[in-house]
């Protein structure tokens, strides 16, 4: 197995359960991967492909997605909390209709697998009527979510992973060949977005996002997004994880972290905690 993000080792934890003896080899393993760094809410069809390439991938993605949900529902009881429902306010100045939260510059119409493939799967979406709930915005709609503590998660998935058996090895592969180099008689690719670069997958679009973590507040008990500004808060066992987005974020190429932006995003949430009716 080459990369320890959440794909590597979730795939890593299936080949062992498949009868297989895994090394993963990772240049960095969670909690340093890109995946520790995710806002952490079950979001199976967030971006994952432009609507003009989907009706290929539909099936397979409808029948990953219900698996994916089912193992979930098994870890809502694990005493660490790696997974809980959280119920998450929506609150835009426009009809949710005729507003885009994702909406960046450049980015492509993503097919709604969600509503029209996974229907009933998770709690109904309630919109509340204006008055109806402590918001100032117009319209207001509370959903039920999944949402990962992070750190809980990526430890679970790496004690699983070693009580099997598992070994996990410092490498940073640079090229093609390198895989072959493993001696492995098997290996799978599972190196996220640095397959770009590693393998010059030119089909991978990256979108940029950053997030922050302010300190836990365990009596919060609710998560927002804002459709109009783009900042979303959660509140994780491991902080009120706070994220945001800027215009260039569709096709950046870096992982910069730009302290500015996530100040404007926290003062942004902080605007809409001061707006809320008693
Ligand atoms: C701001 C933000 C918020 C997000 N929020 C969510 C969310 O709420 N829900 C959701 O489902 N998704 C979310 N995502 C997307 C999610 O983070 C990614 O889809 C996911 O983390 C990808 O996991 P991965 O294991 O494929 O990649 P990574 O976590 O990037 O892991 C890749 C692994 O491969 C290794 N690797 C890479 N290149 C090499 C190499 N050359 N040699 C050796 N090892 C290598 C890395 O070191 C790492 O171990 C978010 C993304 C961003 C940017």
């Amino acid at each position: 197995m080459v990369g320890c993000g959440a794909i590597g080792i979730t795939t890593a934890i299936e080949a062992q359960q498949a009868g297989f003896e895994v090394t993963i080899y990772a240049k960095a393993q969670l909690p340093q991967a890109n995946s520790a760094f995710a806002t952490g809410v079950w979001s199976p069809d967030s971006r994952i492909v432009a609507k003009a390439h989907g009706d290929a991938l539909a099936p397979r993605w409808q029948q990953m997605a219900r698996i994916s949900f089912a193992r979930y529902q098994a870890l809502l009881g694990h005493s660490a909390k790696p997974v809980e429902w959280l119920p998450v306010y929506n609150l835009s100045s426009l009809p949710f209709d005729k507003a885009n939260r994702h909406a960046l510059p450049g980015e492509p119409d993503y097919p709604h697998w969600e509503a029209q493939l996974l229907n009933g799967l998770r709690p109904a979406d309630q919109p509340l009527a204006p008055g109806a709930s402590p918001f100032r915005q117009p319209h207001v709609r509370r959903e039920q979510l999944l949402m990962f503590n992070l750190s809980q998660y990526g430890d679970w998935l790496l004690a699983r992973f070693r009580a099997a058996g598992g070994r996990l090895l410092a490498a940073e592969l640079s090229c093609e060949q390198d895989f072959a180099r493993l001696g492995s008689q098997l290996v799978i690719n599972c190196t996220g977005f640095g397959a770009k670069a590693l393998l010059g997958d030119d089909a991978l679009l990256p979108v940029r996002g950053q997030t922050c973590r302010l300190p836990p507040q365990l009596a919060v008990c609710y998560g927002i997004r804002d459709w109009d500004s783009g900042v979303s808060a959660y509140p994780r066992r491991d902080g009120v994880l706070v994220q945001t987005q800027a215009q260039g974020d569709f096709g950046a190429q870096h992982a910069t972290v730009d302290l500015e932006e996530s100040r404007q995003a926290v003062t942004q949430l902080a605007a809409l905690m001061a707006g809320m009716r008693a």
